[in-house]
């Protein structure tokens, strides 16, 4: 589902990736764990076109993410051809990014219907559906301001999947709620891993959830992917120095 293919990024001087090749397969939830500034958040943000790589490849269910075939070769793709891959994936972010100025059904509504072409009443049906799945379905009138932030981080799952993605990305998504929502929100995602089968690649500093969650667990340091194990092996017989000595720190 998803290809990196001696990926570089750098940005200026600094090369956050460099070399970096790894696949995920459908369905699969890998997370990805690492220092604070090892790329973790950069390879999100490529995936989601927010980034351009600098060398190699990614694809996604089997299209180049930066780059469009055209006449057997590989240019760099346009910004209608990003759009089209782009559309495939969803991301959750550490600060939820809701839009402030619409209800909980605007939110959830807004993408389905101008980017799939959704018509009102399947995009409300939708909406509706995946509140109560996330458990807000009589919040669905209310602008994000009045919700507490665990509820946002709900409505901004719920906006994700939405858009019927392939791939999820979730981006540190309990980082910034109080400590005593987060248990309710990664409770959620369980069942969502669970019930679905969305391939999940996901950034947090929730170890016992990544231990559970995911299927492999990738330890990244200065760009270079140090250890890819299920998560049984990393978390209890790393290979390496380095990740024996970042799991110290965070456990
Ligand atoms: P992580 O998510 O593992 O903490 P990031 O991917 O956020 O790491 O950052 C990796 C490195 O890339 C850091 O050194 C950071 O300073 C740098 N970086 C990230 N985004 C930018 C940017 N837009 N411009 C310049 N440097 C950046």
């Amino acid at each position: 589902m998803i290809v990196f293919d001696r990926v570089e990024k750098r940005f200026g001087d600094n090369v956050v990736l460099s070399d970096l090749s790894f696949t995920v397969a459908p369905g699969e939830h890998v997370t990805l764990i690492g220092p604070s500034g090892s790329g973790k958040t950069t390879i999100l943000r490529l995936l989601m076109c927010l980034e351009s790589v600098t060398g190699g490849t990614i694809q996604v269910a089997g299209k180049y993410l930066s780059h469009m075939e055209k006449g057997g070769e590989l240019v760099p793709a346009d910004e209608k051809y990003s759009r089209e891959v782009r559309k495939r994936i969803g991301m959750v972010f550490q600060q939820f990014n809701l839009f402030p100025n619409m209800t909980v059904r605007g939110n959830l509504v807004e993408a389905p219907t101008r980017v799939l072409g959704l018509s009102k009443d399947e995009a409300n049906a939708r909406a509706k559906e995946l509140l109560d799945l996330v458990g807000l379905g009589e919040k669905i009138d209310e602008h994000p301001s009045r919700l507490s932030g665990g509820q946002q981080q709900r409505v901004a799952i719920a906006r994700a999947l939405a858009m019927q993605p392939d791939v999820l990305l979730l981006d540190e998504v309990t980082s910034a709620l109080d400590p005593e929502l987060v248990a309710g929100v990664l409770a959620l995602l369980r069942d969502i891993g669970e019930s679905t089968d969305i391939t999940i690649l996901c950034v947090t500093h929730e170890m016992g959830f990544a231990r559970d969650f995911s299927h492999r667990v990738m330890m990244f340091d200065g760009g270079r992917v140090l250890e890819d194990a299920p998560p049984e092996k990393l978390f209890s017989a790393p290979d390496h120095v380095r990740t024996q000595e970042f799991l110290k720190a965070v456990l």
